[in-house]
């Protein structure tokens, strides 16, 4: 997967939306590569600020594979 694709496919990454395929090779490529990594992390602190404007919580679920992600 090249960044450009992994960034295509965020949003659905984000929204746990995409199927277990690309699941696995966004994550795989987010585990190798930096810059994707830090653009994940300014994409989600732009989606919590907007969910705090709309007042709508992200899933937990997703919370909970970011956060696991991130640790690891
Ligand atoms: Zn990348």
């Amino acid at each position: 997967m090249t960044c450009r694709e992994a960034i295509d496919v965020l949003d659905d990454y984000l929204e746990s939306s995409l199927s277990p395929e690309v699941l696995e090779k966004i994550e795989a490529h987010l585990r190798a590569c930096a810059p994707c990594r830090a653009y994940l992390a300014t994409y989600e602190r732009t989606a919590q600020l907007a969910a705090k404007v709309n007042r709508v919580e992200m899933p937990p679920e997703v919370k909970r594979r970011l956060r696991d992600f991130l640790r690891s």
